[in-house]
């Protein structure tokens, strides 16, 4: 039986990550791609609540909507896709999704949205500068969606696994490696100015980025030309504190 895949991310539906993974795809089975209308970046897991989404369907068959990545793959597996999806795939992404940048991703929260409705699913984000030479990693892409996909049925539950291409040509990387999530702090990375009325703004970006992790950390993998492979769940909670915290005896 053919595999269902649906395809999305959060840089919109004319992103060349997105063919490029969409293509890599088809090699596993029959490929769906719901994607945003627009760049959709950095917008997390955030849902369309106070106003209705459309889909449209373009020639080559894409279902655009005019909602966050999180809004697709609902629409996708509630509405949009005759049968449900049996994985789901998000990327490439333009720009690495390590360490905190998972917080902050579309890319990554539309892949957890698919875990969350019971799908397995993988997010894909590409660390290179040069965003259109993600085209050149189809092949190698390809390979590894056939290792993560088929001949798994282990594939954990209730888990998604975040994965990032290292900034090298795609026959100059190492190999792979499991890793953890890195912690990324930024300095500087809020500008304060005025614009020309002479009013105050501010603009969230930039400055320099300090990375620290464990030996297995994502940023590390990816700094030495390693594809980095990151198992990551949706509990967020920090079992280690419960029985401190009970400790602390709160009452009203
Ligand atoms: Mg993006």
């Amino acid at each position: 039986m053919t595999m269902r895949i649906l395809c999305t991310n959060d840089d919109g539906f004319m992103a060349t990550g997105l063919r490029v993974l969409a293509s890599a795809a088809l090699r596993i089975g029959q490929v769906t791609v719901v994607a945003p209308d627009r760049e959709q970046s950095a917008t997390s897991h955030s849902l369309t609540l106070h106003h209705p989404l459309r889909s449209r369907r373009t020639s080559d068959g894409t279902l655009v909507v005019d909602g966050t990545p999180t809004d697709c793959v609902i629409l996708a597996v509630n509405a949009l896709m005759e049968d449900r999806p049996q994985f789901c795939l998000s990327g490439v992404n333009h720009g690495q999704n390590l360490g905190d940048d998972v917080l902050y991703s579309g890319t990554v929260a539309a892949a957890m949205e698919a875990v969350v409705l019971g799908i397995p699913s993988v997010a894909i984000s590409y660390a290179g500068p040069d965003f259109e030479s993600i085209e050149g990693w189809e092949p190698k892409l390809s390979d590894l969606l056939v290792q993560l996909l088929t001949g798994r049925p282990d594939f954990p539950a209730s888990t998604l696994l975040n994965v990032n291409l290292p900034p090298l040509p795609p026959d100059e990387v190492h190999g792979v490696r499991i890793t953890s999530l890195g912690e990324r702090r930024y300095s500087d990375s809020l500008t304060r100015a005025k614009d020309p009325s002479g009013r105050e703004y501010f603009w969230i970006g930039g400055g320099a980025t300090h990375w620290k992790g464990r030996p297995d950390s994502d940023f590390r993998a990816v700094d030495e030309g390693y594809i980095s492979v990151t198992p990551l769940h949706l509990d967020l909670t920090n079992y280690d504190l419960i029985e401190e915290l009970q400790g602390w005896k709160l009452e009203l």
